[in-house]
C-alpha cells in the first residue's frame, strides 16, 4: 500500500468532485491508503495532517497557493513546505495548484501554482521540482492522476515536458480525437452549439488545437468529450486559462488570433483556403 495524503489550498473542490468519480475507485483503494483526504475515509484529520512528521508516498496539493493563506488555523504555504520534505513525490493536481488557475484573477500578485505562477516558476517549492508533477484541468481527469501514480509506484519515474506534466497525458493535443477532425480540416464550421456536425475551432472559441491534454482519448466518464457533445474546448490545461469570452474565436482579419500549436499563418491561410474551396457536400449535411 502507498499513502497518500491530499491537502487542499485555494480551491472549489472541483478535482476531489472529479476524483470521486473515478470508475475502479475500490480497485485503487486496494493499492493506496488516506493518510487524509477532505472527502474520503482515511486514518487523519486535516489538523493532524498538515502536522504530520513522517515519511509518505505522495503528497496531492489541490487548489492554488499564498504565502498567507490559512487553513484549518495554519499557514499553509509553511505547512506543505515541511511536509514536500517528507513526501517521495508531489502532484500537483489542478489547473490552479499547477499554475494559479481561476483564483489568481482574483488577486493575481499573491495567488499562485505550487511550482508555477502561470508559466514561471515561482520559486516558492523549487526545490522540490524534481519530485513535483503537475497535472493540470479544471478538472483534472481521475484516470489522469491515477495514471501518474501507478507509472511512479511502478517505476519510479515518469516522462514530463517542460512544465512538469506527465506527456503521456500532455504530450497530446486534446484536438487529438475528436470526432469532428474531418469538419477541422475541411473547415466546416459548426453552426450552433450541441450540434454533432461542425468544428467549433472557427467560430466557437474551441482552444483543442492549442491545447495539451488527453480529453479526446481517454473520455470522460468512459463516454465523452466536451468537443464531442458540441461545446468548445476552454484550453484548461493551459497556463493562460481562463481567458474572457471563451465560447467566441478571436478574430483579427477572420484569421483565429491564435493558431493551431506550430502552423504558421501563411500555412493556416494556404490550407484552409484550398480546403474550404472544395465544398464537399457530405460534410453540409446533417449526420442523422
Ligand atoms: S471541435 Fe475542437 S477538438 Fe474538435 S476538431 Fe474542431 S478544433 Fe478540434
Amino acid at each position: 500500500m502507498s499513502d497518500i495524503l491530499w491537502i487542499q489550498g485555494i480551491t472549489c473542490n472541483g478535482n476531489t468532485q472529479s476524483f470521486l468519480n473515478y470508475p475502479n475507485m475500490k480497485l485503487f483503494l486496494k493499492k493506496y491508503n488516506f493518510l487524509y483526504h477532505p472527502y474520503l475515509e482515511s486514518s487523519l484529520n486535516v489538523v493532524q495532517a498538515f502536522e504530520y512528521e513522517k515519511k509518505f508516498d505522495f503528497l496531492i496539493i489541490e487548489g492554488a497557493v499564498s504565502k498567507d493563506f490559512i487553513r484549518a488555523g495554519v499557514n499553509f504555504y509553511e505547512k506543505v513546505k515541511n511536509l514536500a520534505k517528507n513526501a517521495k513525490y508531489i502532484i500537483a493536481l489542478g489547473t490552479c495548484a499547477t499554475y494559479g488557475g481561476i483564483f489568481k484573477e482574483k488577486d493575481p500578485e499573491h495567488i499562485t501554482g505550487v511550482l508555477y505562477d502561470k508559466d514561471k516558476e515561482n520559486g516558492l517549492l523549487s526545490k522540490f521540482k524534481s519530485k513535483t508533477f503537475n497535472i493540470p484541468g479544471c478538472p483534472t481527469h481521475p484516470q489522469w492522476l491515477v495514471f501518474t501514480l501507478d507509472t511512479l509506484n511502478n517505476f519510479g519515474k515518469i516522462l514530463v515536458d517542460d512544465l512538469s506534466r506527465p506527456k503521456e497525458i500532455f504530450g497530446y493535443l486534446t484536438h487529438h480525437g475528436c470526432t469532428r477532425n474531418e469538419y477541422f480540416e475541411w473547415k466546416v464550421d459548426s453552426k450552433n452549439f450541441g450540434e454533432k456536425e461542425g468544428c467549433l475551432f472557427y467560430l466557437q472559441g474551441c482552444r483543442a488545437p492549442i491545447t495539451h491534454g488527453s480529453c479526446n482519448k481517454i473520455l470522460w466518464n468512459e463516454v465523452n468529450s466536451k468537443t464531442r457533445s458540441g461545446s468548445p474546448c476552454f484550453g484548461c490545461t493551459e497556463s493562460s486559462f481562463p481567458r474572457n469570452n471563451m465560447f467566441e474565436t478571436k478574430t483579427f482579419m477572420s484569421i483565429p488570433a491564435d493558431l493551431p500549436d506550430g502552423v504558421s499563418k501563411r500555412a493556416y491561410l494556404t490550407i484552409t483556403g484550398i480546403a474550404k474551396a472544395f465544398h464537399i457536400k457530405r460534410l453540409k449535411e446533417k449526420l442523422m
